[in-house]
C-alpha cells in the first residue's frame, strides 16, 4: 500500500503566525480529528452562550492601586470563568462564579508533565471612564497555538473572547472604578486534569480565567544600582538609573531553542527560567536578557521582547530593530507586534523633531550591540510586553562589560517614550483605536 500523503502542516514546516485551523487541528487537537469512519465526532465546542452565572456572597474590599496586596498579585475579583473539557464529550458549558479554589487529583497531568498554557493581558479603565481590551483577539489566537503544543483541547477563540469579555462586564465595575484609570491583570489558564499518571495527551482539560489586581511595573523599576555595575561612562552622555537593568544569560541558561516550544505561552517555559532570574535578582538587576547560540543572538528581555533603536553603520540611518519569529524561539508578543506596526506607520517620517525610522525584524547580536554602544552608534533600547509595558534599559551587563545605555531624557529614550506614549492613548481611550476593545459592564 502507498503510503498516505504528508501536507506540509503535517510534516511540521508551518511557522506559528501562519498557522490555520487546520494545521492546529491537525497539530494537536484530538477532539477535532475525523474518526475512523472520516467523519467528525459529535463533540461539544467551547460555546459562551451556554455560560452559567452564580454570583459571589462573599464580595470581598478591592484594594488600593499601590498597596502591598496589589504588589503581592495575590488577589483576585470576586469572580471567575471556568470551563471542563473531555475527549469523549467536548466542551461542557462554561461557569460564571465565584473565585476559589478548585480540586485536582494528585494525580492530574498538569502535575507531572506540565501540560499548562495560559495568557496575560490587561483591562484598562480609560481616562474617558471606559472599559477596555487591548487586541484581546490576538491572546485568544495566540492560547490556541500554546494549546497546540502541548496537546491540550482547541477551542473557538472568539467563544474565549466572549468569556472573558464576560468576567470582565461581571467584576469591572467594582475592580476598576470609574473615576480611576487604572488596570486589573486577566489571565486566561488551560490545564490537562486527567487523573491518571499515563505519559500520554491529556483527556480532560479545565479551562480558566482569572482577574487579578496587578501593580504598575513600568512605574517599579526601583532596584540598587547593581553592585557589578562599575559606573564608568564609556561613551554614554546622559545615563540614568531608572530604567530596566539586564544580565545577559550565560551559556548554561537557554530558555528556547529551534524546534523547542518558545513561541507558545505553555509554563513549561518559565519555571526553568526562575534559577537565571533569581541570580539576576540576586545581583542587583531586574531581568535576565535571553541570548541564544554561541553567536550570543538577542532574544528576549524576562518575559517582554526587546527593542534596539541605533544608527546602521552602512547607511547611517536609524533603525528599530527586534529578534524574528521564524525560528519560533520568542514569544510572538501582542506590544511587539503593535510596536513594529505602530512604528512603521508612524516614525518612516520624523516626529516631534526626531529622524525617520526603518523598522526591521533580524537576528542581533550582543557584540552588534557592543559595537554600537562603543562607536555611539546606540541610541536607545526598551523591553515591550504586557507586564513591563515598554520599558527604558538602562544597563547591560554582558559577560564581565557593564554598558550603561544612553536614556537621552533622562528617564527614557526619545523613541521609548513615543512609542509608548501612542500605546497609552490608545489602551487608556485617550486615541480612538480599532485596537482598544470597549467592554460593556455590567453596573
Ligand atoms: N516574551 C515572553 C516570554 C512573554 O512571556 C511575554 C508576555 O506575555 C512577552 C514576550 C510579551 O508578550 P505580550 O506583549 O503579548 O505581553
Amino acid at each position: 500500500m502507498a503510503p498516505a500523503a504528508i501536507s506540509p502542516e503535517e510534516s511540521g514546516t508551518t511557522t506559528p503566525t501562519t498557522a490555520s485551523a487546520s494545521t492546529l487541528t491537525q497539530a494537536g487537537i484530538k477532539h477535532m480529528s475525523p474518526t475512523s469512519n472520516g467523519n467528525l465526532p459529535d463533540l461539544a465546542p467551547l460555546d459562551a452562550s451556554l455560560m452559567t452565572i452564580e454570583l459571589t456572597k462573599s464580595p470581598r474590599p478591592v484594594p488600593d492601586h499601590d498597596s502591598a496586596e496589589t504588589k503581592a498579585q495575590k488577589t483576585c475579583t470576586d469572580h471567575m470563568i471556568i470551563a471542563r473539557w473531555t475527549v469523549d464529550q467536548g466542551w461542557e458549558a462554561p461557569e460564571l462564579k465565584p473565585y476559589g479554589p478548585f480540586s485536582i487529583m494528585p494525580t492530574a497531568s498538569v502535575l507531572h508533565y506540565a501540560t499548562e498554557c495560559f495568557e496575560g493581558l490587561k483591562l484598562y479603565r480609560g481616562y474617558d471612564g471606559n472599559l477596555r481590551l487591548f487586541r484581546v483577539s490576538r491572546n485568544c489566537e495566540r492560547m490556541r497555538k500554546s494549546a497546540a503544543r502541548i496537546a491540550l483541547p482547541d477551542f473557538d477563540p472568539k467563544e474565549l473572547e466572549k468569556l472573558i469579555k464576560a468576567l470582565c462586564a461581571r467584576d469591572g465595575a467594582k475592580w476598576l472604578p470609574k473615576d480611576c484609570p487604572g488596570f486589573l491583570y486577566l489571565r486566561p489558564t488551560m490545564i490537562a486534569t486527567d487523573a491518571a499518571l499515563g505519559v500520554q495527551r491529556p483527556k480532560e482539560a479545565l479551562l480558566y480565567v482569572i482577574l487579578t489586581c496587578f501593580p504598575d511595573m513600568s512605574k517599579s523599576l526601583a532596584t540598587p544600582a547593581p553592585p557589578a555595575l562599575t559606573g564608568q561612562a564609556n561613551g554614554t552622555s546622559k545615563h540614568h538609573s531608572s530604567g530596566l537593568k539586564l544580565l545577559a544569560s550565560t551559556e548554561d541558561s537557554i530558555r528556547a531553542w529551534p524546534g523547542g516550544f518558545g513561541y507558545a505561552k505553555v509554563g513549561a517555559n518559565y519555571g526553568p527560567s526562575l534559577v537565571a532570574q533569581g541570580e539576576a535578582r540576586a545581583r542587583g538587576f531586574d531581568q535576565v536578557l535571553w541570548l541564544f547560540g554561541p553567536e550570543c543572538y538577542v532574544t528576549e528581555a524576562g518575559a517582554s521582547n526587546f527593542f534596539v533603536v541605533w544608527r546602521t553603520k552602512d547607511t547611517g540611518r536609524l533603525e528599530l530593530v527586534t529578534a524574528p519569529l521564524e525560528e519560533r524561539i520568542i514569544l510572538e508578543g501582542i506590544t511587539r507586534a503593535s510596536v513594529l506596526q505602530l512604528a512603521k506607520e508612524r516614525l518612516s517620517k520624523a516626529v516631534d523633531g526626531t529622524e525617520s525610522v526603518d523598522v526591521v525584524e533580524r537576528r542581533f547580536t550582543m557584540d552588534d550591540i557592543v559595537s554600537a554602544y562603543k562607536e555611539r552608534r546606540l541610541i536607545e533600547c526598551f523591553a515591550a510586553g504586557t507586564a513591563f509595558f515598554i520599558a527604558p534599559v538602562s544597563d547591560i551587563h554582558f559577560r564581565g562589560k557593564d554598558l550603561q545605555l544612553p536614556l537621552e531624557e533622562g528617564e527614557t529614550g526619545i523613541y521609548t517614550r513615543i512609542i509608548k506614549q501612542w500605546l497609552v492613548n490608545i489602551m487608556y481611550g485617550n486615541e480612538g483605536h480599532e485596537w482598544g476593545i470597549v467592554v460593556d459592564e455590567e453596573v
